[in-house]
Order: structure tokens, then C-alpha cells, then sequence
């Protein structure tokens, strides 16, 4: 059996940004190809800046990304006295110690870092001291003995041999004078506690692997294996933010997206197997690999996103979308489903999205009034058809095979003897039946919407 296990860790403070979807799409997919378990692990402990919607809407956009936890979420913020334990352990074993250093004094430090220019570090004031020359009224925090010399050093998955000196690392804070433990602390035993064999995660977070690695020494645990992935950036080259466009998942639901196109999307930002640009959810797990991850950040493009969207939607089955549709109209009569569904092959390769999609098949509901909706092409298309327009009107009425064939011939012979252009016959049926100037094959929706419905419309 696979001993891999990962983890996605958001912090519930707003809403899921596309990176961090994509940082559960790499976690996912690395679980799969090696058969092992992705979790989740919802790191609430910033109490003042999670919430409940924020935490609803994780689970939401997971769901809808298909990304799906194997196990139940764990909460962090229920681990408290979890990671509390494992303080005390720390400071038992000589490991970790009370620093009882004022804001005053650390301020002071500080103050005299600016002036020489130097990075400001904590200097170890408390590390050797004994508790009983504590100062009264202040609270201490619980600082880490990180160890003075000599390199921490891994082997990131995607970043390749990172090295860091000891002395660079301070001896950090690991419970704050409040008691509430630090994000560095409740991580690590989290993921000790989880068995997470690999953490794979945004590259901001390089930083902070150091520090826990540290941390995995003091406890006597191997550290798992890294892997931190590139940010997303927009077109650019700045951070993705809500400049370049939409930035949540719950905004590219809206927007009409598929989970599919997202998730083949987000994969190919940064990942590339030879120069496959359409990866199936089968071929994702089965090519997924560290190697083929880029070092360097990706830059998002809508434009690719559009064209990956409506190839899945044009690739999406009618009983699917018939569902999706039935959804967004709850009302559909059964003689809508039924044109609907004869047209749904047509209409679906024109459309872009499921907003689109939404809007393409309106003209085909029964109360739909094409004279109210008409679009400006629409009109115009009228206009230079207005001087046939009751010559035509009575050629439909002298039609009874309403079959796309019949009608198409038929038209083009009429067409051909009065001397009118085919285009302006089908400007005229598209706007008076359509409301628009673009629309499938408008003899195939003459077909399905019969002869008294399209008569109808025209007059
Ligand atoms: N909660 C952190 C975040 O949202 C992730 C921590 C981790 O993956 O180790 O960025």
C-alpha cells in the first residue's frame, strides 16, 4: 500500500484564489499517480480573520473542482491543546525555552538593526537564561533553540537543493505570550499527526520550510518531502490579483466555466507533458510528475482558459447539460426540453461558457418573444429584408414538408427565381424566429420548432 499522503491547507480568509486551487490540483493529482491519500486541513487558528463562509466556500469550490478530501477535514483550530502538548514536550526535552523579553527591549533591537543596516534577529536573550530571573508581569512566549551553526538543507521536489545557514534562522517564537501556538508549530504537527509524507504547496511558503525542518529535528521526526510550486502571475507578470481579472474560483463558476476546463487549465500553468494542451482527468494522473512542474512562475491567460472551456463544452455530453440546463430553469415545459434537445449539438459548439450556453437557448422557450429581443444586427437584418418579407412570409405558408432538406431546397430555388440573396432570406427567418443573427442551421430550427410555431413567429 502507498504511504504517500498529502495535504491542502488553506487558510479560511477569503475567498479560494485560482493558485490556491491549483495547488490542490497538484496535490491531488500527485496522490493519485502514486495511489496514495490527499486531505485537507483547514488552518482556521487565525480566529480574527477566518470564517464560516469562508470555510463553506472551500469546500464548495473543492466540490466543484472535483477535488474531493479522502478523508474528513481536519480543523486546525480544534488541535490547540494538540499543539499546546507539544510545546510542553519541547520545553521538558531543553528544546524550546521562555523568553520573556518586553516589546520594549525587541523594539530596541530592532531599532539598532535598522541603524547598522543589518537584518533584524532575535538575539537569543533567553535561550541560556533561568526562569527564576523572570521579570514579574510579563507574559513569555516559547521561542524554538534553533540550532547556532551549520546549514539546514532539502531537496525540493520542484526547486531542487535549497540550503540555508543555521545562523540565519532566529530562535523562533513557537507559542505566543496569549498561548496560542504559531502557524510554524500547529503545521508541523499537523503534518506529523496526518502522516504527510509530501507537502506541496506555493513557493511563498519556501521560507518557512527551514524553520520547520527545525522543528521536525527537535520532535525526532523525519521530515517529509517539499515540493513548492510557483505562484501564478498575471499576463504581466505581477502577481494574480483581481487587476487581471477574476481571481476566485467561486467567480469562475459563475463565469460559466467547467470543472473539467478548469482543471485541465490549471494543470497546464506550470506543468507541461511534451506539448499536450487538452489533458484528460485520466491522463493528468497518469503523466503528473514533480519533473515536469516549471521552476518559474506561470502566467495566467484567459484567453487559453476560453478555448480549453469550450472545447470541453463542445465535448460535453447532452444529458449532462440537458441536467445543467433543467437546473438553471426549473419551469422547462417538456416541449422545450424536447427542442432543446435537438438542437443542444448545435448550440453547444457555439457557445463559450454555460452563461452563454444559458442565453443560446432562450429563443427556444415557449414564451420567448424574438420582436422584444431583438439584437441590433438583428434589426438591421430586418430592415434589408423589409421589401420581401410578405412574399416570404406567404412562401412558408405554402410549404408543408418542414424537414431541413425540403426547406433548404426550397428556399434556395425561391431565393434563386426572385433574385434575393440567400443571406438576406436567413437574416429575415433569424432575426423574426431568433431575435439574433447568429443561430444553428435556422432550417434545422424551423424543423423543430414546426411549421405553425415558425409561422407564427413571422407574422
Ligand atoms: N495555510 C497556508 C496557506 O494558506 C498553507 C500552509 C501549508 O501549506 O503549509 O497559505
Amino acid at each position: 500500500m502507498s504511504k504517500v499522503r498529502v495535504r491542502f491547507a488553506p487558510s479560511p480568509t477569503g475567498m479560494l484564489h485560482i493558485g490556491s486551487a491549483r495547488t490542490a490540483l497538484f496535490n491531488y493529482l500527485f496522490a493519485k499517480s502514486k495511489g496514495g491519500k490527499y486531505l485537507l486541513r483547514i488552518e482556521d487558528t487565525d480566529l480574527a480573520r477566518s470564517s464560516k463562509e469562508a470555510v463553506a466556500e472551500i469546500l464548495a469550490s473543492m466540490k466543484w473542482l472535483g477535488l474531493v478530501a479522502d478523508e474528513a477535514p481536519l480543523y486546525q483550530a480544534q488541535r490547540v491543546a494538540r499543539h499546546k502538548e507539544v510545546v510542553k514536550q519541547l520545553l521538558t526535552a531543553g528544546k524550546a525555552y521562555y523568553c520573556y523579553a518586553t516589546k520594549a527591549e525587541l523594539d530596541e533591537l530592532r531599532a539598532s538593526a535598522i541603524a547598522k543596516k543589518q537584518r533584524f534577529k532575535y538575539d537569543n536573550r533567553w535561550r541560556d537564561r533561568d526562569i527564576s530571573e523572570a521579570p514579574e508581569g510579563v507574559e513569555p512566549v516559547v521561542r524554538i533553540k534553533a540550532p547556532l551553526t551549520g546549514i539546514t538543507e532539502f531537496n525540493d521536489l520542484v526547486q531542487g537543493n535549497i540550503k540555508i545557514k543555521n545562523e540565519e534562522i532566529e530562535d523562533f517564537i513557537i507559542l505566543r505570550s496569549d498561548g496560542t501556538p504559531t502557524y510554524m508549530l500547529a503545521v508541523v504537527v499537523d503534518d506529523i499527526d496526518m502522516q504527510i509524507s509530501h507537502i506541496i504547496r506555493g513557493d511563498d511558503h519556501l521560507t518557512n520550510t527551514p524553520k520547520q525542518i527545525i522543528l521536525y529535528n527537535a520532535l525526532n521526526y523525519a521530515y517529509p518531502e517539499f515540493a513548492h510550486i510557483p505562484l501564478i502571475y498575471g499576463s504581466d507578470g505581477k502577481k494574480m490579483s483581481k487587476r487581471h481579472g477574476a481571481t476566485a474560483v467561486s467567480e469562475y463558476i459563475d463565469l460559466g466555466y467547467l470543472p473539467e476546463a478548469m482543471r485541465n487549465y490549471l494543470l497546464r500553468l506550470g506543468f507541461a507533458h511534451g506539448d499536450a494542451e487538452i489533458i484528460s482527468d485520466e491522463n493528468a494522473v497518469k503523466w503528473f510528475d514533480f519533473s515536469k512542474v516549471g521552476k518559474s512562475p506561470a502566467r495566467f491567460d484567459f484567453k487559453k482558459l476560453d478555448n480549453l472551456n469550450a472545447h470541453y463544452l463542445t465535448n460535453k455530453d447532452n444529458d449532462a447539460l440537458m441536467k445543467y440546463l433543467c437546473q438553471e430553469y426549473p419551469d422547462l415545459s417538456k416541449l422545450e426540453q424536447e427542442r432543446i434537445l435537438a438542437l443542444l449539438a448545435e448550440i453547444k459548439v457555439r457557445a463559450k461558457n454555460l452563461v452563454e450556453l444559458r442565453q443560446d437557448v432562450l429563443f427556444l422557450r415557449e414564451n420567448f418573444k424574438p420582436q422584444n429581443n431583438l439584437t441590433e444586427k438583428a434589426k438591421k437584418a430586418l430592415e434589408e429584408s423589409a421589401a420581401h418579407q410578405t412574399k416570404l412570409i406567404a412562401f412558408y405558408q405554402e410549404i408543408n414538408d418542414f424537414s431541413h432538406d425540403n426547406l433548404y431546397e426550397q428556399t434556395k430555388f425561391f431565393a434563386e427565381q426572385h433574385d434575393i440573396k440567400l443571406k438576406h432570406i436567413a437574416g429575415f427567418l433569424r432575426a423574426k424566429i431568433t431575435a439574433s443573427h447568429i443561430s444553428p442551421s435556422i432550417f434545422m430550427i424551423m424543423e423543430v420548432l414546426t411549421k405553425a410555431e415558425t409561422l407564427r413567429r413571422l407574422a
